[in-house]
């Protein structure tokens, strides 16, 4: 994909939807990291319906902390990995009180030192919360810049970096939610929809298909 290519490839998406937002619900940077860490392997519908009734009690890492192990593991049981996943919950949250006095830290290496925090939950954090031009390359990204054509590469971290060095500054920030959406709902993995998709004349991706 070329470069005025990727800048229609953008307006186009933007004008579809000009704030996009994730669909995990949260209030507070640290619902948002909590929920993105229990978000692998998972829908965000799945952690939503969880989240809803724990921050409801608990959204706080102090609160989570005094839920204990078992208490946790009672409103996230539903989500996939869960037992491992409240581990390193209850474990970030401990980390979270003694070094970052109960806040979220603005630093990737800090958010990485967190159990359960790797680069992709701390690019997420870094992004939403703090509004920095940092790229979550997830399962939709990975597919939608290769097969498009926009940021080819054979690892997510490889596709990251592509993508930092070729999607245009003005669209920094918000695409990572641009192109997780058009993956999920358009751009899908076993049959891409080319027929309804807006970006169809910028995307490399052929043949295109037809219905
Ligand atoms: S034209 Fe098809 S392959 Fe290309 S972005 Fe759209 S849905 Fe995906």
């Amino acid at each position: 994909m070329k470069r005025e290519q990727i800048e229609a490839f953008f307006a186009t998406l933007k004008a579809a939807n000009p704030t996009p937002q994730t669909e995990l619900e949260y209030t507070s940077v640290f619902e948002l990291l909590a929920a993105v860490l229990l978000s692998a392997q998972a829908t965000d519908v799945g952690v939503n319906k969880a989240t809803r009734k724990l921050f409801a009690v608990a959204n706080t890492p102090q609160a989570i902390l005094d839920l204990g192990l078992e208490g946790l593991e009672g409103y996230i049981k539903t989500i996939g990995l869960y037992r491992s996943k409240a581990r390193h919950l209850m474990e970030a949250c401990r980390l979270l009180v003694e070094r970052h006095g109960g806040e979220v830290p603005r630093s990737r290496e800090a958010l990485e030192a967190l159990p359960g925090v790797g680069r992709k939950t701390a690019n997420v954090v870094l992004n939403v919360a703090f509004g920095e031009p940092t790229m979550a390359v997830d399962t939709h990204i990975f597919r939608v810049s290769n097969r498009t054509g926009l940021a080819p590469g054979k690892t997510p971290l490889a596709v990251e970096l592509q993508l930092m060095k070729r999607v245009p500054p003005a669209y920094a920030v918000d695409s990572h939610h641009w192109l997780i959406l058009h993956g999920r709902y358009v751009c899908l993995a076993r049959k891409p929809q080319c027929w309804r998709c807006a970006v169809a004349a910028y995307c490399d991706f052929k043949p295109k298909t037809t219905g």
